[in-house]
């Protein structure tokens, strides 16, 4: 677990040989280094698009003992753009999109005018292995078990490796069927946990982003599969307990972005480039566009300042930049993949071509700033603290917390272990940081404590008094 510490300190030189060295043998571990043996494991789950404030008003008992057995965060700002695969693929690496370079769900040819969905894309190695490793293969090559179960990133092979135990759906996959939920959570936990003993699962769910797509992140339906979200929970901390891993396995559950509602109908003022004035595609080589709130254009030759003028201030709600101009702190202009122009709209707005043909109630994708692109986080298990509510922190954070957990060294990362590091039960807690209820709870003990001691005091005077009078008599 100094691992990390070391490599804070710029010590990783020393400590390197731990890399290569078979990370159950820790004879060469300093004194302060816990045994490896009692390295717990790990489930990275994630539940596609499901918002920070989604437990809000739904009822989710199984979310709520959750927090109270383990850590709450009050959210999670994801990397920009806040899309499935991008966003996964730092959660599992650590770095921002344009360093890792997963840009887009959609892999695409600006030359051949090629374009794969996020289906296909997920079997362009090329795409994914692509400098930065995730997680598995990293575990893997420190010796642990590793298994990816329909997580973005799963198929793909980096540098000739591929994650040791893995299920990639099929392409007619049903993302919202809460049966086959279970059976994913049987051979997670039961199989590949238990009778594997692999060290580290990811797993992913498909909802419930594709409710909020549809109905929109407020709808009824979105809240009833949220309760379809917390009863899985529930169903898989029982899972965990039959199978007596309770003890043995910490689980981070965590999403890749929030929604938005998007607007509709006549006052919505639809950003459609082809309206705008002077703009015209015979100026555009390569677009991208209509996938939500943030559009790319290559510009054909000695096009691009004609393009970029007649955009940039055309729309209230669009905002128009040149790729290097884009604002440092969104961390998505470094990567050659990225197109010279990059267009994002406000949240609740979508970037068409011709016409506006995406009919999504919610969508996602927006600025990381935005409230409603914040994302879910959870944390359970040995290593964590209990009923504790820690203060947002970055997607990029949670890869140097995993790697902490699984004692491993991590891979060049954008990500801070001092922002996270506040939640594990090794470190002690700074008195008063407990969540709200446990401060009620107090309340309530202490209130009973103040009552008992006044009726003891009451009695104790009345006796007296009793006495008192009865000697005067
Ligand atoms: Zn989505």
């Amino acid at each position: 677990m100094l691992l990390v510490c070391l490599t804070v300190l710029g010590l990783n030189a020393y400590y390197s040989p731990c890399a290569a060295a078979p990370p159950r043998d820790h004879s060469l571990h300093l004194k302060s280094v816990p045994p490896t043996s009692t390295r717990n494991k790990l489930l990275l789950i994630s539940f596609d698009g499901f918002r920070w404030d989604y437990d809000r008003n739904t009822d989710t008992p199984h979310l709520d003992k959750m927090a109270e057995d383990g850590v709450k965060a009050t959210y999670v700002t994801p990397s920009f753009i806040t899309i499935t695969s991008p966003s996964h693929f730092t959660m599992v690496t650590g770095r921002h999109i344009e360093n890792h370079g997963v840009i887009h769900n959609m892999w695409f040819n600006t030359t051949t005018q090629e374009r794969k969905q996020y289906y296909q894309t997920q079997f362009v190695d090329s795409y994914w292995d692509n400098g930065s490793l995730p997680i598995w293969i990293t575990a893997q090559r420190q010796g642990l078990k590793t298994g990816s179960l329909h997580f973005p990133g799963t198929a793909a092979t980096y540098r000739g490796e591929t994650v040791m135990v893995r299920q990639v759906e099929s392409p007619v996959y049903d993302y919202s069927d809460e049966a086959d939920w279970r059976m994913n959570v049987d051979k997670v936990i039961g199989e590949w946990f238990n009778q594997q003993d692999l060290d580290f699962v990811s797993l992913y769910f498909g909802e419930p982003d594709l409710a909020g797509h549809k109905y929109g992140p407020d709808s009824p339906e979105v809240r009833e599969m949220v309760k379809q979200v917390d009863r899985t929970i529930g169903y898989m901390r029982d899972k965990i307990q039959e199978q007596g891993l309770t003890e043995r396995l910490n689980v981070i559950i965590t999403t890749d972005h929030g929604m938005s509602t998007i607007f509709r109908g006549e006052q919505a003022n639809q950003i459609i480039l082809s309206k705008i004035p002077n703009f015209s595609f015979r100026d555009i080589q390569f677009q991208l566009l209509d996938y939500g709130s943030v559009g790319m254009l290559l510009p054909k030759e000695g096009k691009l300042e004609k393009v970029y003028q007649v955009l940039k201030g055309s729309h209230p709600h669009l905002h128009v930049y040149k790729k290097e101009e884009m604002p440092e702190r969104l961390h998505y202009s470094k990567h050659p993949r990225l197109l010279p122009l990059i267009l994002i709209a406000d949240t609740g707005y979508i970037v068409n071509g011709f016409l506006p043909l995406n009919y999504n109630k919610g969508d996602h994708g927006f600025d990381n700033e935005a409230l409603d692109m914040k994302a879910f986080f959870r944390a359970v298990g040995p290593d964590f603290h209990k009923n504790l509510l820690v203060d947002p922190f970055d997607m990029t954070d949670v890869y140097p917390l995993m790697c902490h957990l699984l004692g491993i060294n991590p891979e060049v990362n954008d990500g801070h272990f001092d922002n996270v590091k506040r939640m594990l039960a090794s470190e002690k807690l700074p008195e008063g940081d407990r969540v709200a209820e446990n401060n009620t709870s107090m309340q309530v003990v202490t209130g009973l404590a103040v009552t008992v001691g006044f009726l003891a005091l009451v009695f104790v005077v009345a006796t007296s008094y009793n006495v008192w009078k009865k000697r005067r008599a």
